[in-house]
């Protein structure tokens, strides 16, 4: 299959490349110039998608998706699919699907869970919305890039899944964090927490799979200084996300709402910027009640 593949950051330059490696003629495009091994580069992004049956996007936010859409959908090819795999807002889902389905193109919104070990690994797991057929149609490369495709319903319902998904490991980290704190203020083996939690009911992924204390738990970025990883700024932008999901659809998460505060705080006050977001625990190592 030909493919377009628009975005070839951290995550899109392995995905693109794993579809290569698969043996599918992929065409990238990124406005940094950056490139992937076995994809060739267009010049533009319109010249990159012109002639393609699958274009597929791993952009930063909604904003430049529905910039990047504009520029593209008017001369995708007709009958073909755009599959947007970046973390958007769920309005900006529904409108670039909307464009899509104007002009007949297919349209899924899939995020992806996995990170940048997963996008390497191809063991992401997608999170789907969009009509069963354009689902089906781009299934077999999410089972080149991923180990999982959840088709979740219709246009959006993707986007909706991971905003989801990703309050909860917000909230699930910030708790891991602060009861380590609390431990170590009690004088308790940070080994002998996480023996305990990793295997009673407050184990979690941030516990068992990323644990936030360093040498504690599999390797993870806590053992290389807190570089991401998942950076803070990204969690941040996933919590604000689900926040105005949340007011757009008037839902009450108060754990969300809390969490989006932190680590806004973090990232812009404490010099969260750029570590890993499990560098809560040192943030809160350092503070009392007050
Ligand atoms: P990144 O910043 O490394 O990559 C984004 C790429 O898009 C960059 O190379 C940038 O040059 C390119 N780009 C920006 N504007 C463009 C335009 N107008 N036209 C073409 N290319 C353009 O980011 P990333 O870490 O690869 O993340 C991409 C998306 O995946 C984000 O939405 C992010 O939230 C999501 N995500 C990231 C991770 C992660 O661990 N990094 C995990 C899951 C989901």
């Amino acid at each position: 299959m030909q493919i377009a593949f628009i975005g070839l950051g951290n995550m899109g330059a392995p995905m693109a490349t794993n579809l290569a490696r698969a043996g599918h003629t992929v065409i990238g495009f990124d406005s940094a110039g950056t490139t992937a091994e076995g994809v060739t580069n267009a010049a533009t992004a319109q010249d990159a998608v012109k002639d393609t049956d699958v274009v597929i996007t791993m952009l930063p936010n909604g904003q430049i998706l529905r910039a990047v859409a504009d520029q593209i959908v008017p001369v995708m090819k007709s009958g073909a699919t755009l599959v947007d795999c970046s973390t958007v807002d769920v309005e900006s889902a529904h409108a670039v699907a909307q464009h899509a389905a104007d002009v007949g193109l297919g349209f899924v919104d899939a995020p992806v869970s996995g990170g940048v070990g997963g996008a390497l690994a191809g063991t992401l797991t997608f999170m789907c919305g969009g009509s069963t057929d354009a689902f089906a149609k781009a299934e077999l490369l999410f089972d080149i890039m991923g180990q999982k495709a959840v088709h979740c319903g219709d246009a959006g319902a993707g986007q909706a899944a991971k905003i989801c998904n990703n309050m909860i490991l917000g909230v699930t980290m910030i708790a891991t964090c602060e009861a380590f704190a609390l431990a170590d203020k009690l004088g308790l083996d940070r080994q002998k927490m996480f023996d305990v939690v990793s295997t009673s009911s407050g184990y979690s992924w941030s516990m068992n799979a990323y644990c936030p204390a360093p040498g504690v738990g599999p390797q993870s970025p806590s053992d290389n200084d807190y570089k991401p990883g998942f950076a803070s700024e990204l969690m941040l932008k996933d919590l604000r996300l689900s926040q105005q999901a949340a007011e757009s659809a008037d839902a009450d998460t108060p754990m969300g709402q809390m969490a989006a505060a932190l680590y806004e705080k973090f990232v812009e006050n404490e010099n969260g910027l750029g570590m890993d977001f499990s560098a809560m625990l040192p943030r809160f190592e350092k503070r009392g009640r007050s």
